[in-house]
């Protein structure tokens, strides 16, 4: 059998090797390092891969964020409400700006940010909210932006893990996680639904205005060569990385495909352990399972997580604090504040291998093993 990984980034490269190293080779011939000719035709094929009209490629994720959050034009303050499951850089971007983050606690089923219990979070400066779109499925948008609608707030997607998701609205209409909200960020982190050979992000949007300043503001600020409007970033997508993004988004439906065919398997054979709680399905969204990620109930995690360890079989926890225990945000009134659902799952959750390249010998040798655990 194949060793078991998390992820098997190498894997998915023997089995794409020819395009893609034809892909690299062409970059190193032309040379066109920074912003070649790759760089506008990835972008191209995201954006009608998305339906995003406008797709502004940058160096990673995270800058994706703070580039979407410095567009808004937000003063010192104003307030933005943000999970408290997620990964920091949520959350990080916002103080960054010197604005003030407000978490959020989440559905304890779905991990994600409840729209119903948004409400009570908003005072006169809220300005913005930032849906994470976690593991896979989308925040219930639809009522997501009624609320954001009523209170004239800002919606920023963090589709860092949900490229290829999509979100079904009351009326039919299917949106791409990303494209739903005044902006949507994503990631090309070698692990993420398409990732890159390093680093990696792109901003969504399809307001012009809101376009030109994000294209400016990750160009620092630049409007027209050395001349600068704004203050800015560095933040830029290698041509290498674009050449390669653009092989690997031509299969990212399979990719996702395989993914949930290894979903499927584990809720076949995991959906009935007393001590496990599959991943539930969040309603009007398909789940591209960037991560498949079960809540232990009434044993020991870190004992399950050594027995499989033994057995060679991985697993991570995603995430083991919430934002607001985090030593960075002491300095926020909601740092040490109680926000029960999320310290659950912290103390909960664990995810299981699901990527691209797993076969049934390996799922079966995992649930097998699993279901040992039960009866042992
Ligand atoms: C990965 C990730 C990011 C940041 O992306 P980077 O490319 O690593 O900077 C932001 N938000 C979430 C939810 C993520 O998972």
């Amino acid at each position: 059998m194949k060793d078991l990984k998390m992820v098997d980034l190498y894997g998915q490269y023997v089995r794409l090797k020819d395009e893609i190293d034809q892909a690299i080779q062409e970059v190193i011939e032309t040379s066109a390092f920074i912003n070649g000719p790759a760089v506008r035709t990835f972008t191209r094929h995201l954006s009608d891969y998305t339906g995003a009209r406008y797709v502004i490629p940058c160096g990673n994720g995270t800058d994706a964020l703070q580039a979407a959050l410095a567009s808004l034009h937000l003063q010192p303050g104003d307030e933005v409400l943000v999970p408290d499951f997620t990964f920091i850089a949520t959350v990080e971007t916002v103080a960054l700006l010197n604005l003030t983050p407000v978490i959020i606690d989440v559905d304890p089923d779905t991990f994600l940010i409840d729209p119903a219990s948004i409400e009570k979070y908003i005072t006169p400066k809220t300005k913005a909210i930032i849906p994470v779109h976690l593991f896979g499925q989308c925040v219930d948008m639809a009522p997501l932006l009624k609320v954001a609608g009523k209170y004239d707030l800002k919606v920023i997607e963090d589709a860092a893990q949900a490229l290829g998701s999509w979100y079904t609205f009351p009326d039919g209409t299917r949106k791409m996680a990303g494209t739903m909200g005044d902006i949507g960020c994503t990631s090309f982190f070698p692990s993420k639904n398409l990732g890159a050979f390093g680093d990696g992000g792109a901003v969504f949007t399809d307001d012009e205005a809101l376009a030109c300043t994000i294209r400016s503001y990750v160009n620092h600020g630049t409007q027209k060569k050395y001349y600068h409007k704004q203050i800015g970033i560095n933040s830029r997508l290698d041509t290498l990385q674009a050449a390669i993004l653009d092989v690997k988004l031509s299969h990212l439906d399979e990719f996702i495909e395989a993914r949930q065919q290894v979903a499927a398997w584990y809720d076949k054979h995991l959906g009935s352990f007393p001590f496990l709680q599959i991943p539930a399905r969040a309603p009007n969204t398909t789940h591209t399972f960037h991560q498949y990620t079960v809540v232990t109930r009434g044993i020991d995690r870190r004992h399950l997580m050594n027995y499989l360890k033994e057995a060679g079989i991985p697993s991570m926890i995603y995430y083991p604090l919430p934002m607001h225990r985090q030593e960075a945000f002491s300095g926020f009134p909601f740092y040490n504040r109680s926000f029960p659902v999320a310290e659950k799952l912290c103390n909960t959750v664990m995810s299981l291998p699901a990527h691209t390249e797993m076969d049934e010998e390996q799922l079966d040798y995992i649930t097998t093993y699993i279901k040992n655990y039960q009866n042992g």
